[in-house]
């Protein structure tokens, strides 16, 4: 929400959940107002694996404090997350909790912000922008369903946290190495011998030629 930033723009909805008024604040330096508010999430709130559902309760503890550049707002916000559990994919539901902190300063005669932080609108301020960043910023970069969620089975994709710790499938074999291992089972072959692929066995490739070192 650009509008916010810098340029003071059209006059703020009063009525929008995330605009909050200055009016009953005493400007003088020093003096502040609390206030607690249940606000619906706003869009977009995601970063990898996690988000905020756009619309859910996010409980707000916001303290307004006049300062001499204009209202500094500290906000604690408290928001439901979900998302996919980095390990097994399995759904995350969880709960995120952030501090923050901005000034929303008094605009100057062409109502922009003297900076190049928030301005007030009149009475009034917009928390939405700063509120997103600050709950996109605290979101979790790599979910868990449980601390100790053990993942999925590399070989064959199931939860382990249902498979359980007996989960597994014999004597693990790297594909990598699959072909060295039958390698080394013609060579310990006893009917070919521990040569079996020497000399001879290059024979297919160049029939007509004539005989090899070993004849
Ligand atoms: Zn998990
Ligand atoms: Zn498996």
């Amino acid at each position: 929400m650009p509008q916010s930033r810098k340029n003071a723009g059209p006059r703020l909805d009063p009525r929008r959940p995330l605009v909050f008024s200055t009016v009953d604040l005493d400007r003088s330096p020093g003096s502040v107002r609390k206030q607690t508010r249940s606000v619906p999430a706003p869009a977009h709130v995601h970063a990898g694996l996690a988000g905020v559902p756009e619309g859910a309760d996010i409980e707000l503890r916001v303290q307004l404090e006049a300062v001499s550049q204009g209202v500094l707002v500290t906000t604690t916000a408290q928001a439901p997350v979900t998302g996919e559990c980095a390990r097994c994919l399995e759904p995350v539901h969880d709960q995120v909790e952030v501090t923050f902190q901005e000034l929303f300063e008094y605009p100057d005669a062409d109502g922009a912000a003297a900076g190049e932080g928030y301005a007030l609108h009149g009475d009034l301020l917009d928390l939405e922008p700063a509120l997103h960043d600050a709950l996109v910023l605290a979101l979790p970069l790599a979910p868990l369903c449980r601390e100790d969620c053990p993942g999925l089975c590399v070989e064959c994709g199931a939860l382990l946290a249902v498979a359980g710790p007996d989960h597994g499938h014999g004597p693990a074999v790297d594909p990598r190495w699959a072909g060295l291992q039958e390698a080394a089972a013609r060579l310990t072959d006893p009917e070919t011998g521990t040569a079996g692929q020497n000399g001879n066995g290059h024979r297919e490739s160049a029939p007509g030629s004539p005989a090899g070192p070993d004849d």
